[in-house]
């Protein structure tokens, strides 16, 4: 781990009163002269009236940020003092966690992008009655972009669903939960009579890892880094956000047209190699694919299309009771909430997401879990939340599925349509 002059996560709450003005001003100010990394919202256009913003900033411009919060009158909290040891405490000991046996694998810690490959090729062994490992492409820096197929074999066309997990670098919960998904899974299989339906009806195609590139320098390099490692013609800065890079109303409300902000939508729609290959996969299996799932974090939210506007869904009343129920399998593990809707309204306007891409794509069900927590911890979940995490969130997607082998009346006549 390369260790990077970090400072303290803050929250700033910003007032609605005669101050917002200014106080908005700063933040702008602040994030435009690279001052600060926005933790949330992800874009500085969504700071507005009334909003709380989490930043995090290097220690040196402490003093700075102090000074211009006070005089701004910006009530503001620091939620991690010391930012550099809550990173060590996710990534120590790696070179003593030498390669285990599957059976000894510790899904309650964050894994290397290597270990995670590691744990994919040997599931892939010890599991082949239910589990088939493939490649649909290459990233950007020439990694294999595997998934894997979780169900019984059977030759019947069975329905499927899609779920990818690490689209944003960062956000190391989610491809911790894609592994959780794939262990609970197996081991639910052999006594659990939901998931032995689920995983005889329907094929489950599990993408752990979708920004590989991305994900392996957030441990070797930079952990907050979001977007893909691709280079951006003559910019310095690199990556693109994969979630802006659709070709849905590409690069419109909610995406950033200039490389060095952290949800650039690319120099073209399905640039990235990594949405290339997903794209090519999702329509060669579209027939079959019911639902697409995407993990994120962080916020506590499950979103549903449109992210891109503010308006219902044909099947608003199906997709609309699939998430209540998933919400309230997910509130009866630990009683955490969590809000659901539309991701525009509920979260804000983005374009060019893989939601909306899959829906308009004749995917009916498209999803994406921000996951725990609400910005206490934010990108740095603790470990010992990663076991309370994946289990409430496996019960939602549960939910999700066995929702599928039933039938919802939509007006399916106006579908897809967008
Ligand atoms: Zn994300």
């Amino acid at each position: 781990m390369m260790t990077v002059d970090f400072g303290w996560p803050f929250r700033l709450f910003l007032l609605p009163s005669a101050i917002i003005f200014s106080a908005v001003l700063c933040a702008h100010s602040l994030y435009k002269n690279r001052y600060v990394d926005l933790w949330q919202p992800n874009s500085v256009s969504l700071i507005g009236w009334n909003a709380t913003v989490d930043v995090h900033m290097k220690r040196r411009d402490t003093q700075r940020l102090h000074a211009a919060l006070k005089q701004e009158r910006i009530k503001y909290s620091v939620f991690i003092s010391n930012l550099q040891q809550e990173i060590e405490k996710q990534t120590r000991l790696r070179s003593s966690r030498k390669r285990r046996s599957e059976s000894q694998y510790d899904y309650e810690i964050y894994h290397s992008l290597e270990e995670i490959q590691r744990w994919m090729f040997e599931m892939n062994t010890t599991h082949s009655d239910l589990l088939n490992m493939f490649s649909i492409g290459k990233s950007y820096e020439g990694r294999p972009l595997y998934v894997l197929q979780l169900g019984k074999r059977s030759r019947a066309q069975k329905k499927a669903v899609w779920i990818d997990c690490g689209v944003h670098a960062r956000e190391w919960i989610g491809p911790a939960f894609c592994q959780w998904f794939v262990k609970e899974a197996l081991n639910l299989y052999r006594y659990d009579t939901a998931m032995r339906r689920l995983l005889n009806q329907l094929n489950f195609y599990i993408m752990p890892v979708f920004n590989v590139d991305g994900y392996h320098f957030s441990w070797t390099t930079d952990r907050f880094w979001r977007k893909t490692r691709s280079k951006n013609g003559k910019f310095h800065c690199r990556g693109v956000d994969a979630n802006r890079n659709w070709k849905v109303k590409w690069c419109e409300e909610g995406a950033s047209s200039h490389p060095c902000d952290d949800t650039y939508c690319g120099p073209n729609p399905k640039s990235e190699p990594e949405v290339r290959a997903v794209v090519k996969f999702l329509r060669k299996h579209k027939k079959r694919v019911k639902a697409y799932i995407s993990v994120h974090a962080y916020a506590q939210m499950l979103l549903y299309p449109y992210s891109y506007k503010y308006a219902a869904i044909p099947n608003f009343n199906c997709v609309e009771s699939a998430a209540h129920n998933a919400v309230k399998a997910l509130y009866s593990a630990y009683g955490v909430k969590y809000r659901y809707g539309p991701a525009s309204t509920t979260l804000y306007v983005s374009s060019g997401s893989s939601i909306d891409w899959a829906y308009r794509n004749g995917i009916p069900y498209a999803f994406a879990f921000e996951l725990r927590d609400t910005g206490y911890f934010g990108f740095l979940l603790p470990e010992t939340l990663i076991n309370p995490t994946c289990n409430e969130t496996m019960r939602a997607v549960k939910a999700i599925a066995l929702g599928l082998l039933k039938k919802c009346h939509t007006d399916t006549d106006a579908f897809p349509y967008i």
